[in-house]
């Protein structure tokens, strides 16, 4: 098996209620901004309980990508890894067009 990046549609209201960003052992839950979530338990957020199905990696840019996402996958092999860049991204604009409708 390999790892290719697929660009897929995707919900990003999903994405932002299913996502637990990750570093080398330990999650941190965006909702609540619980840190420390174990990995091997990262079912789950313990803080809010929101499903996590999505996760993704800071680390995971650059040359060290293919590595951090090789390494995140194996741990967590039933969760969609979400590239990076594209969650800032999309949490940027979030917060953008939650601004904007807040006038
Ligand atoms: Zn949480």
């Amino acid at each position: 098996m390999n790892y290719i990046r697929v660009w897929t549609e995707i919900d990003p209201q999903d994405v932002q209620d299913h996502i637990v960003i990750v570093d080398d052992k330990f999650g941190f839950c965006p909702n609540c901004k619980t840190p420390g979530i174990d990995i091997k338990e990262m079912k789950k957020c313990p803080g809010c309980d929101r499903e996590f199905k999505y996760v993704t990696s800071r680390e995971a840019k650059g040359a060290r990508a293919f590595e951090i996402v090789m390494r995140t996958r194996r741990k967590l092999p039933d969760m969609i890894f979400v590239d990076y860049d594209d969650y800032e991204k999309m949490a940027g604009r979030k917060k953008a067009d939650s601004l904007f409708n807040g006038i």
